[in-house]
């Protein structure tokens, strides 16, 4: 028996839900399909950053629109998603640190976003005063801070299927055809699906979704990982980074501190299994100890990778397909999507519904990689 939709989504992790939650507001009839019993890759288990800082420019828009969401999720997917606007800072640990970040925050100023500020070392001192390297001073924004990724996902993926959704679980797509108007779909244990709209939220498999219509996205899958310590005395309130550094840095609500920043994990994508490499989890905490030296005393209880689609000039593909009517590709958010996502899903709606979306597509069209 096949089951029809007006728009099938393939993946259920936050992009996936966001975007099926704002189609469906919009009375649209979507299937959300997911290969596993719940969705656990990159959504799940990231670091929970909500940041603005030191975006690429082409994000900016997205990001601060983002921005405006978060504090209102409550009201919006009926949970606060454990949001919390403690600031983040980018410390710059020498003078050539500092005269990029200054010469960022003049051009970000001239084109007219005021988000991220300079603060000056004494300013560093006084709001990490646990923090004991160089430091020529740094970048803040004042608006972001973290969310809980489980809670948030489960809360969006809730609310897609209070506002009627169809969440098909187990459902790994192996086979999509089009006869020119429509879609359909097989799941690998016989399931069948049709629909006028496909959108691919497959995130670090989007490029298998696209590959099905000879769409080429260069995504990549790639294994990052993190780590975390057991409760601590509280020492530090806003998200931590160090220019030049690959460290992401926080003490969550429980007084435990979530280490990340981009290691790398070894991926074997056959068996979707991500292995830790610990020589990078020791760069990590040595990082981590060379500059906050109560760091010495904590204890690593747990260590994790997740799987994400990382595209080369970092900025993902929210665009239609240039071959297939009704082919949306959403994927390939290179490591900072969480803190987007809210927004994605109003995006991609409009994107779906050929209306105006509320920020400019363009730098994430697909047309980019045939121009390169
Ligand atoms: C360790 C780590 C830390 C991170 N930290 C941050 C951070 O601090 N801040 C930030 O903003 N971002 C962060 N990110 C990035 C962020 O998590 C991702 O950009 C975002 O979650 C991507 O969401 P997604 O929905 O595109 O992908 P996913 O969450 O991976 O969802 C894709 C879904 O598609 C499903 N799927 C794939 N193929 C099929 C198929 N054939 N059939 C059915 N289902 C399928 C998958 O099972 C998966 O559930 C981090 C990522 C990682 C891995």
């Amino acid at each position: 028996m096949t089951t029809y939709a007006d728009i099938v989504i393939i993946g259920a992790g936050l992009m996936g839900c966001s975007t099926a939650l704002c189609l469906a507001r919009k009375g649209k009839k979507v299937i959300l399909l997911e290969k596993e019993s719940f969705p656990r890759h990159a959504s799940a288990v990231n670091a929970g950053g909500v940041r603005q800082l030191n975006r690429s420019v082409e994000e900016i828009p997205i990001s601060v629109g983002a921005m405006e969401l978060w504090p209102r999720l409550d009201k919006i997917v009926g949970n606060d998603c454990g949001f919390r606007p403690v600031g983040q800072i980018l410390i710059a640990p020498h003078t050539s640190a500092m005269n990029a970040l200054e010469q960022r925050i003049e051009s970000l100023t001239s084109l007219g976003f005021y988000h991220e500020e300079l603060i000056s070392p004494f300013d560093v001192k006084r709001l990490v005063p646990a923090y004991s390297g160089k430091c020529s001073g740094g970048i803040m924004s004042k608006k972001d801070g973290f969310a809980l990724p489980a809670l948030t996902l489960k809360t969006f993926k809730n609310a897609a299927c209070s506002a009627g959704v169809q969440f098909q679980s187990n459902c790994k797509v192996i086979d999509i055809a089009h006869n020119g108007s429509k879609f359909k779909f097989h799941s690998e244990d016989g399931r069948t699906f049709e629909s006028g709209v496909l959108v691919n939220c497959a995130g670090a498999w989007g490029k298998t979704i696209a590959a099905f219509f000879d769409d080429q996205l260069p995504i990549e899958p790639t294994g990052l990982s993190m780590m975390v310590t057991a409760r601590m005395p509280r020492f530090i309130t806003p998200v931590i980074g160090i220019y030049g550094e690959k460290l992401s840095f926080k003490q969550m609500e429980n007084n435990t501190v979530l280490i990340g920043g981009g290691r790398k994990a070894v991926l074997n994508m056959v068996n979707e299994r991500t292995d830790l490499d610990f020589s990078e989890m020791q760069k990590s905490a040595q990082t981590v100890q060379a500059n906050f030296p109560i760091m010495k005393k904590a204890s690593v209880v747990r260590c994790w990778a997740g799987i994400e689609g990382i595209i080369k000039d970092h900025l993902p593909v929210i665009s239609k397909s240039n071959k297939i009517q009704g082919l949306f590709h959403v994927c390939g958010f290179s490591t900072h999507g969480f803190q987007l996502s809210p927004m994605i899903g109003r995006l991609a709606a409009s994107m779906v519904m050929d209306k105006s979306p509320e920020v400019s597509l363009e730098a994430f069209s697909m047309n980019r990689f045939e121009t390169a």
